[in-house]
């Protein structure tokens, strides 16, 4: 018998849900972090009193009821809408592709019908099935849509031309036609006031927690200190890469104090050009709607190939990849004491509800 009934690796949602539901069932949890912080990739740090989105901008939306009721056990959620801003080599549009971003593409669309005629004529361009990105997206919104906003962004995103990409990876583009910037079509959205890390600190309350702790380093300590293991980190990293490395696409992070007040006027502003070399700048208090800063937190987002000992953000969930990763996730269904879950360990992107549900569902079933 091991000193703790779990023994969770990696505070980020997936861990930090877990933790939450088996303490309250009862369970002796130690929970560990190689950061130096809680949260994994939703953590915020406090800058100039303004909750800086240190691994990435996070938005929470979700249509799970049970997922925004558990959540709002442990934070109030203010009342922010995602509406993102593209500048395309001077020119401003809305974001996602609406009847405002038409009207301004198209000097003469006023109405859905005007802006459809627009789209369905370009589509035409497309007569075969799309062999790639490119002939994707020009299949679904039309060639000046894929130019201003979606071609330059995606070769910056990938590292790779549009016609060398595979068409999968964009499966549809959500088309709105009416005048509404909300990004997210969810019943739900917001963002926790006081920020994600506080979320976290109050899911981990009485909780044990190690930070700066490696499981690799003391792997089979670890192993015996309890009677499961729940694993958060990568799947191939568990074996040891042993069958091969998985591939992902990383991110580097700018981020500046700007003694203004205000610099962009919104939160998320994509640039869509390939005049810089970043994609999108956040301006962290355009999140919050309390901000008395004086001062103004930006981060520039530069997408990067990944490199041992960045972070892994994105997978790349190509053929080869997910074969890859099948044969790790068949290994893992062997292991008797350890439970794989949440986006690294199961080799999925998840957005933040989808992977407290997982753990919801994980914890109601133990
Ligand atoms: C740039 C970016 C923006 C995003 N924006 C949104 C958004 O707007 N809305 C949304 O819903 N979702 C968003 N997401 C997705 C969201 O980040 C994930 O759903 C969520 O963070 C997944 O939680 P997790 O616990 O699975 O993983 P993580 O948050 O990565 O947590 C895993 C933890 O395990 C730790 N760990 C790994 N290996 C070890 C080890 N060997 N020993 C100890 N600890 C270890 C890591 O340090 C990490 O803290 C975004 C993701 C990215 C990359």
């Amino acid at each position: 018998m091991g000193k703790y009934d779990y023994l969770i690796v990696g505070a980020g949602l997936f861990g930090a849900t877990c933790a939450n539901l088996l303490s309250k069932k009862g369970k002796k949890i130690l929970i560990i972090d190689k950061r130096d912080n809680i949260g994994g990739n939703v953590y915020t740090e406090c800058i100039e009193g303004i909750n800086v989105h240190k691994y990435g901008a996070h938005i929470f939306h979700t249509s799970y009821d049970d997922v925004w009721e558990y959540v709002n056990n442990f934070a109030t959620f203010n009342r922010f809408t995602n509406s993102p801003i593209a500048i395309y080599k001077n020119e401003v549009y809305n974001l996602p592709f609406n009847m405002n971003t038409f009207s301004k593409i198209w000097k003469d669309v006023y109405t859905p019908e005007d802006a459809l005629r627009h789209i369905e004529e370009e589509k035409q361009e497309i007569k075969t099935n799309p062999k790639n990105l490119e002939e994707q997206a020009i299949s679904l919104v039309g060639r000046t849509i894929y130019e201003k906003l979606i071609k330059e962004y995606t070769e910056k995103q990938w590292g790779k031309n549009c016609n060398e990409l595979p068409a999968f990876i964009i499966k549809r583009l959500p088309v709105r036609f009416t005048y509404d910037n909300n990004y997210f079509n969810d019943k739900y959205q917001g963002i926790p006031i006081g920020g994600y890390t506080k979320l976290v600190e109050a899911m981990l309350d009485g909780i044990e927690i190690r930070l700066n702790t490696d499981f690799f380093n003391n792997k089979d300590e670890y192993l015996n200190m309890a009677d499961k293991i729940i694993y958060t980190g990568a799947l191939d990293e568990y074996y040891n890469y042993k069958l091969g490395k998985l591939e992902y696409r990383s991110l580097r992070f700018d981020t500046k104090i700007l003694d203004k007040v205000n610099y962009q006027g919104n939160a998320v502003v994509n640039y869509t050009g390939n005049e810089v070399d970043y994609t999108r700048v956040i301006e962290h208090k355009h999140f919050e709607f309390d901000s008395t800063s004086p001062k103004t937190v930006i981060t520039f987002e530069y997408p990067s190939n990944y490199e041992d000992s960045m972070e892994k953000y994105y997978t790349v969930n190509d053929d080869k990849n997910n074969q890859l990763a099948e044969a790790y996730k068949k290994l893992s269904e062997k292991e008797n004491k350890v439970i794989f879950g949440g986006r690294l360990a199961e080799y999925k992107y998840y957005d933040m509800d989808d992977v407290i549900k997982a753990a919801m569902d994980l914890c109601e079933n133990i």
